[in-house]
């Protein structure tokens, strides 16, 4: 008898050969399922998005595939900048809208995952400066911001909200849920192609470990309602 393995996994390079070369884990389950993204570090001052991304690569799965990018602005992480370092803003560079062009090498080599693999849901983990509904700021910090594909596509966003809400006590640093990702960012594009597409933020202004551990609950909540965990 051969044992196959319970499940299948491969790192790819993605951007292979160039300056933005970063890691791709194609997780796949045994049984069919839905594909589904996670992706870090498009902007690499934001650290709680692509240290828990780094995390989720060593997760396996049941059924479907998970896709993790965690690294996604490689030279932006090393930098500890928002911006690409002598570029822009990745998140800013995806297709405005349909049949419209990515507006740098790296935003198109992201994109190019979208297409290729059939991406049904999308998670981007991201984080702000501040608290949502603090009055004297403009952050998204604790905010799951969501492109309004179907109505499932809010229902998950509002069980996320519900069981992220439920372990914080201070009112104010609860989460939001906010509509139509920023354009130019990879979610809106994704969310604009069909894809179940979602923005994650939670508030630097919180200890690290509760960023990443409400980071990998929010990825969690949503890998379980997908059946890739049982
Ligand atoms: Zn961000």
């Amino acid at each position: 008898l051969v044992a196959l393995p319970a499940h299948a996994r491969e790192v790819r390079l993605v951007a292979e050969g160039t300056r933005y070369e970063t890691s791709l884990y194609v997780i796949r389950g045994e049984r069919a399922g839905p594909v589904v993204l996670v992706v870090g570090g498009i902007h690499g001052d934001e650290e709680a998005g692509y240290l828990a991304a780094r995390r989720v690569t060593e997760y396996t799965v049941d059924s479907g595939t998970l896709l993790v990018l965690p690294e996604a602005n490689r030279l932006a992480i090393a930098a500890s900048r928002r911006a690409t370092p002598g570029g822009g803003d990745l998140n800013r560079e995806f297709p405005m809208a349909p049949g419209r062009r990515t507006r740098s090498a790296l935003a198109r080599h992201i994109w190019d995952l979208v297409e290729q693999f059939e991406v049904e849901w999308l998670l981007d983990l991201h984080e702000g400066f501040d608290f949502y509904l603090n009055p004297d700021t403009d952050s998204v910090g604790q905010t799951i911001i969501y492109y309004p594909t179907s109505p499932r596509t809010r229902r998950l966003a509002e069980i996320a909200l519900d069981r992220l809400n439920r372990d914080i006590d201070e009112p104010g640093r609860r989460f939001s849920l906010l509509q139509f990702p920023v354009s130019g960012s990879l979610a809106r594009a994704a969310g604009q192609r069909g894809v179940h597409a979602y923005i994650f933020e939670t508030s630097a202004r919180q200890p690290r470990a509760t960023r990443i551990r409400q980071q990998l609950l929010f990825v969690h909540t949503f890998l379980e309602e997908l059946d890739l965990l049982r």
